[in-house]
């Protein structure tokens, strides 16, 4: 098979059912084929009511992903499981799964790289590369579901927090939704999905037309301009304000709460003074915050605040009569959050472990 040949979900069930026909094979074959992919099927081969004949025209005309897992790492005794893949091009990005007691998480990149350049996170130290396809996004947790089934467990969740600004890669991420939440394919409900944003506006304001009613995570950080457009530097474009405005809007179109995520960097954003300045932006909305202990990135000037400092600054936002939570810290053992596996394989040039 050459790497020429196109991956079988980047084809619409329209172009593939035409194929089909064109070897003479019923459009219903494509349904079949859904199913196996939806099962997180490796092979043509396995597809076992397809007719062997048709497997191999398959087999011959498409690739079964485009992706290719370059290195795996593990972490929390066995519960999160990290992949590199790298892209038709050469370039590279990275999901997480990650395993609870009552469902399974995966966290997926939507661009290799990310232009917004936060100054604290691992993706953006890199320089930007692409964006990614909707089929690169769905082949991600195609990948999942493999990985989880021969575990005996299903994919339930799909938050948009590893690689990339899904924003700015709107259509592509809309048509993996899209595909995520189709039932012949993966059949995700979409509100089991988080798109995290850095905060680009007319996007978001877009989103709620789209009737998706996907989750909206809100990457806040800051409740003040002033630092906000150091820690989030579209914030200078969009500031906090509109921002927030903006989020209710898609809140109240979609009677969703807005999840507004927030990074704690120990002495910079952690004061009363801040948990007073998010208080006033946030009491009495549609929202409820969630507070991400740091992972440290190496090469930033950022730490993260010990566990004290986490629950002093949880009180505070508590204290403003704001719904809190705090991350749990997934994956930290090993190359922390996303993007820093990424990171480690670029550093070293040599993967963890080749699957
Ligand atoms: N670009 C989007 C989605 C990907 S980042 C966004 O920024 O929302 C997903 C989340 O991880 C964001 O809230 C981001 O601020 C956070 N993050 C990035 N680097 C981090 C780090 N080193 N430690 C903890 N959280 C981090
Ligand atoms: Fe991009 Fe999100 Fe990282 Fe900021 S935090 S650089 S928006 S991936």
């Amino acid at each position: 098979m050459t790497t020429e040949a196109p991956a079988i979900l980047s084809t619409s069930a329209k172009e593939l059912e035409a194929w089909l026909l064109s070897h003479k094979a019923p459009a219903y074959r494509r349904k079949q084929l859904w199913a196996w992919m939806a099962r997180g099927a490796a092979s043509f081969d396995e597809m076992r009511d397809i007719p062997k004949p048709l497997r191999s025209e398959l087999g011959g005309s498409f690739r079964i992903t485009s992706l290719r897992p370059i290195a795996v790492s593990q972490a929390d005794r066995g519960l999160t499981t990290k992949t590199l893949y790298e892209l038709d091009g050469g370039h590279s990005v990275e999901a997480v799964v990650m395993r609870y007691a009552d469902r399974s998480t995966l966290c997926i990149s939507s661009q290799a790289g990310c232009p917004i350049g936060c100054p604290f996170c691992a993706t953006g130290k890199f320089p930007f590369g692409r964006n990614l396809k909707a089929h690169e996004i769905v082949e991600q947790a195609v990948d999942a579901v493999r990985m989880l089934s021969a575990e005996g467990k299903r994919l339930s969740h799909v938050v948009f927090m590893g690689m990339g600004e899904p924003m700015a890669n709107y259509q592509a991420v809309i048509e993996s939704v899209r595909r995520l939440s189709d039932p012949e394919l993966l059949g995700i409900s979409p509100r089991r999905v988080v798109i995290s944003t850095s905060g680009l506006i007319p996007r978001i304001d877009q989103l709620g037309q789209e009737k998706l009613a996907v989750t909206l995570a809100i990457s806040l950080h800051a409740a003040r301009d002033e630092l906000r457009d150091v820690l989030v530097p579209i914030n200078r474009k969009y500031p906090v304000a509109d921002l927030v405005a903006s989020a209710q809007g898609y809140a109240e179109k979609t009677s969703r709460r807005v999840s507004y995520e927030w990074v704690l960097l120990a002495g910079v954003n952690d004061t009363e003074r801040d948990a007073k300045e998010l208080g006033t932006l946030l009491r009495g909305k549609r929202a409820h915050v969630n507070l991400i202990p740091f992972n440290p990135v190496e090469g930033t000037p950022y730490q993260a605040p010990d566990r004290a400092g986490v629950r002093r600054f949880r009180e505070l936002v508590e204290a403003q009569g704001l719904n809190v939570t705090v991350r749990d810290t997934r994956g930290r053992e090993a190359d922390a959050a996303c993007g820093q596996l990424h990171e480690r394989v670029m550093r070293e040039r040599s993967p963890v472990h080749v699957s």
